[in-house]
């Protein structure tokens, strides 16, 4: 019989969740609005996945949640913390381009920097998620403000023909203030975006440089997906970025893995357990009944 096992990455903004098959395989994924309803909103994009790819959940033989609701899932055979889910996710991820080193994770509220080491594990942290600025919901703010959507800042930024604004409010407040001040000064929309996303690219570098920046650099996370933030990053850094397929289900890849992990070692437990008591309670009965003379 064939044995899925499912992660869930329940973020401030997104829930997001893989399938994977026994060999590490993605059969699917999906990502939903986290929204008011947390657990429902997981529950029923859970179900809707489970539906779209011909699976029920008692085919899925372990479950692993992680991001900042992991607990809501109650029937969760293990929750795991998001960092330790993103390294997991990326190191397989990457493997074609060789070992990550650095994860840059911006979220829907927060960024991070993540440093492994040669193996893949996690050496050290940085996380930002007390200042809006230079998280997804500061680009959603600044998309509001021009009256675009979310995913038109990446044409927008490489459809700028002047110098980028200069952006240089560090926090999302200032910030909204200071673009409707350049829309009013006569700024094109397309070179405030530009502006946006290099000042987002400053921000988290100094963040991502308290950890160490080693190659590779894996870039994850919904604002991953915004073509011209991955171009202002990779143009601070002087270096290219690793950008996975779909950048925002990483980390509940990672917590899948995770989970075929546990579930592979449950089994093997349970196999010792089951050989070992055979033996046991042979010798337990024959001691109790004193039926044998063995002593
Ligand atoms: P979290 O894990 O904190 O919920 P995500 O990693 O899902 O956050 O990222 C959410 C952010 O991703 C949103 O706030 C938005 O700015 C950005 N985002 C989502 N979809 C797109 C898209 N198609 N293009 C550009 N940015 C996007």
């Amino acid at each position: 019989m064939n044995e899925y096992f499912a992660g869930i990455d329940i973020g401030s903004t997104a829930v997001k969740i893989v399938v994977t098959d026994a060999d590490r395989q993605i059969i699917g994924s999906k990502t939903a609005a986290t929204g008011a309803l947390v657990f429902k909103n997981a529950q029923t994009a859970f179900s809707s996945l489970l539906d779209e790819i011909g699976l029920e959940r008692k085919h899925v033989s372990y479950l692993t949640t992680t991001g900042y609701g992991r607990k809501l899932f109650l029937d969760a055979d293990e929750t795991i913390s998001e960092i330790t889910a993103n390294a997991v996710g990326a190191r397989e991820v990457g493997k074609p381009f060789g070992t990550i080193r650095t994860i840059i994770n911006i979220g829907g509220q927060d960024s991070k920097g993540i440093s492994l080491d040669e193996y893949g594990n996690v050496t050290n942290f940085a996380m930002n998620d007390r200042c809006a600025a230079g998280t997804g919901r500061f680009l959603d703010m600044a998309a509001r403000n021009l009256e675009i959507e979310v995913d038109d800042l990446g044409p927008f930024h490489f459809a700028a023909k002047g110098i980028p604004a200069a952006v240089n409010a560090t926090c999302a407040v200032f910030a909204e203030s200071e673009i409707i001040g350049l829309l009013g000064n006569g700024h094109e929309r397309e070179e405030i975006v530009k502006g946006i996303h290099f000042s987002i690219a400053k921000r988290t570098i100094r963040l991502v440089k308290k950890v160490g920046i080693e190659e590779l650099i894996y870039f994850d996370g919904g604002p991953a997906l915004n073509k011209g933030l991955v171009a202002a990053l990779e143009d601070e850094l002087g270096r290219r970025l690793v950008i996975p397929a779909i950048p925002q289900v990483t980390t509940a890849y990672g917590a899948a893995l995770i989970g075929l992990e546990s579930h592979g070692y449950e089994k093997r437990e349970q196999a010792k357990e089951f050989a070992i008591p055979v033996v046991a309670e042979e010798s337990e009965v024959a001691h109790a009944c004193g039926a044998c003379s063995c002593g």
